[in-house]
């Protein structure tokens, strides 16, 4: 890209401010006034040539258009010899034409911002509204294909790829999130099948969709050991997100790099982007029951009823390399009480009595997953959502077969009581983020 001196800067801005006041042109003399540096207006024309060089770089017409002379009403000398010098066609046109043609293209143009933003100037001209796009990429649920400029564009906002980036046709690139570096990759992916890349390299998808392998004949190379968002294309319908994967550093070799699956979920929705690693539910439950196996009183809340409210979503706590959702104790045990001790599949399960505190014993489990937090804008640690469950049924919901069943009971148990405190879910939804 072509840089402008200062003075070409200034008057560069004047230029677009003539078209943010919608004004048709401006006169050398009149340009020279504004930009209020001491210049001869009659060397403002090797000045303006130069804008309208980075506006051609740009994708723009050209704004040296504006300015005419007072007297002839045509612009400058300077403004034809720009077509053959940068090799625009001007089909036979005459000057007067061009001329015509090219205030016609400033008048219908849309993308003066992109001048705008290349100066760093901040005129207020109008931009494309920002796409609604999901900005929480969930590899798990159905989303529609997507180009790959969609796709960054869903990462990182419409703005992302004219400012900062403009080699993403490469198939990848790399941002920052909280000082960890991540890639985005766009292989074309084959399940137990062939897809090659244009290099010839081969990416297969495994069945479960956990692991990825590539392996090519040429241009050997040791794979990224950062994380990789990973938008897979599987016939000829565009991208689609699968999941954030890491390079299985162990197994690869430099002809022959596997992958594996580290998260599901990228959340680009707030300004900072959260990628959601795998969080075991079981094993935060396990964490929960150790705390409550030492509770003396092991008493509920006084007057403790069902809030009936939605409350806030908790703060994410980093927990060695995951952020997790934390699960507040005393609500655990309120649920419990609340249940009155028993499982809540079938209150004539089995328990026998806490050590400490004498009251039979059942485990918490959330209902609706803390893993999947993000999808709600209410906190699922809630009584509401806090299910009391003997230790064989919390085990068959978590590990065992037909525990859909189990989950169909208690969903139709719940579904009030959740909806109340802004849980709302569907059957289908709950099932699926369980497999
Ligand atoms: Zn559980
Ligand atoms: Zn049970």
């Amino acid at each position: 890209m072509i840089q402008l001196n200062k003075i070409e800067k200034k008057l560069a801005e004047q230029l677009l401010l003539t078209i943010y006041n919608n004004e048709s042109y401006v006169t050398f003399k009149e340009l020279a006034k504004r930009v209020n540096i001491e210049i001869r207006h009659r060397q403002i024309g090797k000045h303006i040539a130069q804008i309208s060089i980075l506006c051609h770089e740009l994708g723009l017409p050209l704004l040296s258009a504006k300015v005419r002379n007072q007297s002839t009403k045509m612009p400058g000398m300077g403004f034809y010899p720009l077509y053959e010098m940068m090799g625009i066609p001007t089909n036979g046109k005459t000057e007067q034409e061009l001329y015509k043609s090219e205030l016609q293209a400033i008048r219908n143009c849309k993308e003066w911002y992109k001048l705008e933003d290349y100066l760093g100037l901040d005129i207020g001209l109008p931009r494309p509204t920002p796409r609604q796009s999901p900005k929480l990429l969930d590899a798990r649920r159905p989303y529609p294909y997507a180009k790959s400029v969609d796709v960054l564009n869903i990462c990182f906002g419409e703005e992302y790829l004219g400012k900062h980036y403009d080699g993403w046709m490469m198939g990848a690139l790399n941002f920052e999130v909280n000082d960890t570096e991540y890639g985005v990759w766009f292989p074309k992916l084959a399940i137990n099948g062939k897809a090659a890349s244009k290099s010839g390299w081969i990416n297969t998808i495994s069945d479960d969709g956990m692991i990825i392998e590539e392996y090519g004949s040429d241009d050997v190379f040791v794979p990224s050991e950062e994380p990789t968002m990973v938008f897979a294309k599987q016939g000829n319908d565009g991208y689609r997100f699968k999941g954030v994967f890491v390079a299985d550093m162990e197994r690869s070799t430099e002809e022959h790099h596997y992958y594996y699956k580290i998260a599901d979920v990228a959340d680009f929705r707030t300004s900072v982007p959260v990628i959601h690693r795998f969080d075991d539910e079981r094993e935060s439950d396990d964490k929960l029951i150790a705390e409550l196996r030492d509770e003396e009183t092991f008493a509920p809340a006084n007057g403790f009823v069902y809030n009936g409210k939605p409350v806030p979503v908790p703060e994410l706590k980093q927990i060695q390399e995951r952020k997790i959702y934390p699960r507040n104790k005393q609500k655990a045990i309120n649920a419990l009480a609340h249940a009155g001790y028993v499982c809540e599949i079938d209150s004539k399960h089995f328990t026998f009595n806490r050590k400490r505190s004498g009251v039979p014993y059942t485990e918490p489990h959330h209902l609706v997953p803390m893993a999947e937090q993000y999808h709600f804008d209410t906190s699922l640690d809630v009584e509401e959502n806090i299910v009391s469950l003997c230790s064989t049924c919390h085990n068959h919901i978590h590990y065992g077969e037909g525990a859909e069943e189990l989950l169909k009971q208690l969903y139709k148990a719940r579904k009030k009581v959740l909806a109340s405190a802004g849980i709302v879910i569907t059957e289908e939804e709950l099932l699926s983020y369980y497999k």
